[in-house]
């Protein structure tokens, strides 16, 4: 163990240099043909190598290529920086490596803790057992969906477990075109069809539009289908945009719909100053998917799927061989009886110590400052004559465009900018496609992210531009 101990040592220098130093590195950079040849290339070694000697290999090779999301000019997607105190303890959670699917150890009993203290942060209900951590929203939001369908189909007189789909009513989806794809991937995995999911068109300000959703649903009943579900963004990817939940809500319960919510980056932002009137309707969710490793900072991966109706997610995955009953689970049963995975890491640990280094301040101190970002980047946009905000902004992301000044084509120039940012290594930003045009987006996560940080992107933009 001695080597244990001397290495372990190394290698927390090693990491708080990396976290240290990493303002000063480039945002990101492409990885050099050599380095790509050690990642991609190397062979078994057929002689075990000491710990000393891997971590050297790492602090040459590995941890000079970051993805770019610990630096506080990173804007790209929904990825945010590692919260110190969830790196801190990921060594601990491996030194115990117990499998979370439950029994009677730390790590299945603070995951109750975890889960209990993420749905009163965002204030949604919260029953004995109502959630698990999951590798991500995507997880948490099949877990969902399955819970779902299998309450519908029951509520029909049938089983889809048992019986599969075939022969039965096509089950309809509701989602905004500004929904997740993780929404449509889970439908295609539960046998749903992708053409079963239908796109409801949104608002000026990327919103659902309910009386759409409506008549949507009355043409599919008229068709003799099975409208069972109805997904709410709350605080969508390209641009930030919370639909209507209440009255969303309202629609799922004057149809016995399920409503499930995807609150997986945006679900904290109801913290924020002012933003509650906007989530207004997220307490009546049947489910809510949110991720810790978004807002949060929770070292990736560790999502939550919450849940109403507890009983309802464990009628659609529990199966208890008999190489597994615990005589000593107890009412509530194991969390593997919640959803796919059997053997489960302990993601409670991370996310425990995240969410206790912050406190409740510390979350809303988060919320309040990256949402402030994303207003101030709104307003320096609108005065800039040289650009166009795109979209209001309701939680920490800012979508937007630059104009050329020949008047040339915004579409073309658009979309190039964001790797040409990228490239020059001094802000990340990445692009997307809104109401069919091509837009920048900004995502604000990073506590230490500046206003002057905003001027420098808005800087590299118009650099960028010009260069291209
Ligand atoms: C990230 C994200 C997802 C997918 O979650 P994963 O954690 O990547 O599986 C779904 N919806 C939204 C709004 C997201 O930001």
């Amino acid at each position: 163990m001695d080597e244990l101990r001397l290495a372990g040592a190394k290698a927390a220098a090693i990491m708080a240099d990396h976290l240290e130093g990493v303002g000063e590195r480039p945002v990101w950079r492409p990885v050099p043909d050599g380095e790509l040849a050690w990642l991609t290339g190397q062979e078994l070694p057929e002689t075990g190598r000491p710990l000393d000697e891997l971590l050297e290999d790492a602090r040459a090779h590995v941890l000079p290529y970051p993805m770019g999301n610990g630096h506080p000019r990173f804007f790209g997607w929904v990825n945010s920086p590692p919260n110190p105190a969830g790196v801190l303890v990921e060594p601990l959670a491996a030194a115990l490596n117990p499998s979370c699917a439950g029994g009677d150890h730390a790590g299945p009993h603070l995951e109750r803790t975890v889960v209990r203290w993420l749905a009163g942060l965002v204030g949604f209900p919260h029953p004995p057992g109502g959630g698990l951590l999951t590798s991500g929203a995507s997880m948490a939001t099949v877990i969902c969906l399955a819970t779902a369908r299998q309450r519908a189909a029951l509520a029909d007189g049938w089983d889809a477990r048992e019986e599969g789909l075939s022969g039965r009513p096509a089950m309809v989806m509701y989602v905004t075109e500004e929904g997740h794809s993780c929404l449509h991937k889970a439908a295609q995995l539960l046998g749903l069809g992708a053409r079963n999911v239908r796109t409801v068109p949104v608002d000026g300000a990327y919103r659902m539009d309910v009386a759409a959703l409506r008549a949507m649903i009355d043409e599919d009943l008229a068709a003799g289908l099975r409208p069972f579900c109805v997904a709410g963004s709350a605080g969508t990817v390209n641009s930030g945009a919370v639909d209507p939940l209440d009255e969303i809500a309202d629609v799922a319960a004057s149809y016995g719909l399920w409503f499930h919510v995807d609150g997986a980056y945006g679900a904290l932002g109801v913290l924020a100053d002012g933003a509650a009137p906007h989530y207004a309707g997220l307490a009546r969710a049947d489910s809510l998917a949110l991720d810790p490793h978004k807002w949060l900072g929770v070292p990736v991966g560790c999502g939550c799927a919450l849940l109403r109706d507890p009983a309802a997610a464990r009628a659609a995955f529990s199966l208890v061989p008999s190489y597994l009953v615990d005589e000593n689970a107890g009412d509530l049963g194991w969390f593997s009886e919640y959803g796919p995975e059997q053997t489960r890491p302990f993601r409670a640990l991370k996310t425990w110590a995240t969410l206790s280094h912050l406190g409740r301040s510390g979350v809303k101190r988060l919320v309040d400052h990256t949402t402030g970002l994303a207003r101030t980047l709104a307003a320096m946009v609108e005065r800039a004559p040289d650009f166009e905000l795109l979209a209001p902004v309701t939680t920490s992301i800012t979508a937007f465009r630059h104009l050329p000044g020949d008047g040339g084509d915004p579409d073309a120039l658009n979309q190039a900018i964001p790797v040409a940012v990228q490239a020059r290594g001094n802000a990340f930003l990445t692009g997307t496609r809104l109401g069919g045009r091509a837009a920048l987006r900004a995502c604000f996560l990073h506590p230490d992210t500046t206003e002057q940080d905003l001027v420098v992107l808005l800087d590299e933009i118009r650099l960028a531009a010009k260069a291209l």
